[in-house]
């Protein structure tokens, strides 16, 4: 098959890999000159693991190439996928279609025969009707039709997840469109991993409905982690209790500073947005997004509460920006709230993330950036856990404690126990829905 892939962003750049490693022949189309001139000396421009060798082969296998020009693209396609961002937008929280829209349009004109047309961005319901319409609208005389396919793979674990997908759903209202997507989905059918097919509607609100379930999965045990702190449970026990159930399940079931990234806070809001339109307020997302946005500024709380009541002039430590592991995705992480406020109570921060700084230095003003955790640690008041990053979760402690000023921790994943924490020599630890000590 011959897809054009519009937008080569975290979603559509893996896609595109990922469909051409299948052996289908795929352009990715990009307006981003400084992406494309990355993407054409073959530098992914995010960080995901594993995505650069598997562009490099494809590239070399010439089933995959990269353009700003859309119509060369499109031109003689089986499929053109939007892929391009769908933010919140300013003033209201909906979806912004700007830029699906947008591609739309160009789409439309230079559209040759017949193609599908495939909606990759997450959109509220009713936008590939939308879609139809702009097309038709554009080029009255274009021979195509519209499919819903909404992505639900997760940044750093990327390829993995679309290569091996726990579902592919595909919305679609014609049986040629269902041709062209079968075939393009073939490899995953015959490994018997399940293809969805259903309607446009439900297609884009089946996405809706899972970001928003998992958000509020992860706002919930956040929720009793607040109430395990001050009833003296242990909301690592209580996760663990809960997720054997298989009715629960144990994923999206720990406590931390509040989900981020660049789903679950846009999408849920969305939501919300979409249940007022339609007079069905989406009650338990509003509320979900409520309790996030508390959950998130209580952790400045903890920080100055393990500095003894003030951060003023503080040296702290904060160890990951990125709003979850293995990914340089900045975009409404945690850190974002957290560590504006720890310098707007004048703390002097320095932050250390094996692939933020990229992104986080723009975003994070006034904060000094180190290379080296223990580097950062090193005549410092507190240390604060923010993303979960793999070469923190095994930290020379002792060395840590000898080398900072008064040693204390802010646990916000809790990856660490107390018990080896005190040991270490910190004299202070607080973590989530959990005892700490010295505070
Ligand atoms: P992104 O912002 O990383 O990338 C979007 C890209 O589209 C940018 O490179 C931009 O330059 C390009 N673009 C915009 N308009 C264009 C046009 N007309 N022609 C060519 N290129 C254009 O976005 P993303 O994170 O990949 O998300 C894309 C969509 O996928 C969103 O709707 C998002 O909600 C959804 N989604 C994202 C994830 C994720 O983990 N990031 C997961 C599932 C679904």
């Amino acid at each position: 098959m011959k897809i054009a892939m519009i937008g080569t962003g975290y979603v559509g750049l893996v896609s595109g890999v990922c469909f051409s490693d299948f052996g289908h022949d795929v352009v990715c189309v990009d307006k981003d000159i400084t992406k494309l001139n990355q993407l054409e000396k073959g530098i992914a421009p995010i960080y995901e693991p594993g995505l650069e060798e598997l562009m490099a082969k494809n590239v070399a296998a010439g089933r995959l190439s990269f353009t700003g020009d859309l119509a060369h693209a499109v031109t003689g396609a089986d499929a053109v996928f939007i892929a391009v961002g769908t933010p919140t937008r300013r003033g209201d929280a909906h979806a912004d279609l700007t830029y699906v829209m947008e591609a739309a349009e160009e789409i439309a004109d230079a559209l040759t025969g017949y193609a599908v047309v495939v909606t990759k961005s997450t959109v509220p319901v009713g936008t590939n009707r939308q879609v139809k319409q702009v097309i038709q609208a554009t080029n009255p005389g274009a021979e195509f039709d519209v499919a819903s396919n909404p992505e639900f793979l997760r940044e750093g674990a990327a390829i993995d997840d679309f290569m091996r997908p726990d579902r592919v759903v595909v919305g679609f209202e014609s049986g040629r469109a269902a041709k062209v997507m079968n075939d393009i989905y073939r490899p995953l059918s015959l490994r018997d991993f399940p293809i969805m097919s259903t309607d446009l509607e439900s297609a884009e609100m089946i996405k809706y409905a899972a970001n928003a379930f998992l958000a509020t999965k992860i706002t919930f045990i956040n929720e009793i982690a607040t109430l395990c702190e001050r009833v003296g449970a242990d909301v690592k026990k209580v996760s663990k209790g809960m997720g054997l159930d298989g009715r629960i399940g144990s994923k999206f079931l720990h406590a931390g500073p509040g989900y981020g990234g660049s789903c679950f806070p846009k999408d849920t809001k969305a939501l919300a947005r979409m249940g007022q339109d339609h007079a069905i307020p989406m009650q338990l997302t509003e509320t979900v997004i409520k309790v996030n946005d508390e959950v998130k500024r209580r952790m400045t709380d903890k920080v100055v509460d393990l500095c003894s009541g003030s951060v003023n002039g503080k040296v702290i430590a904060v160890l990951g920006v990125t709003f979850k592991p293995n990914t340089d995705d900045m975009r409404d992480s945690p850190s974002l709230t957290i560590v504006p406020s720890l310098v707007g109570n004048g703390a002097k921060i320095r932050v250390v993330d094996p692939h933020g700084r990229r992104e986080g230095e723009e975003l994070l003003p006034g904060v000094v950036w180190h290379q080296d955790v223990y580097e950062a640690a090193a005549d410092a008041d507190a240390i604060v856990i923010l993303t979960e990053w793999n070469e923190f979760r095994a930290l020379d402690l002792e060395r840590m404690a000898k080398s900072m000023v008064t040693p204390r921790m802010a646990d916000l994943r809790n990856i660490y126990n107390a018990d080896d924490v005190e040991r270490a020599g910190f004299t202070a630890y607080v973590c989530i829905g959990r005892d700490g000590f010295g505070v």
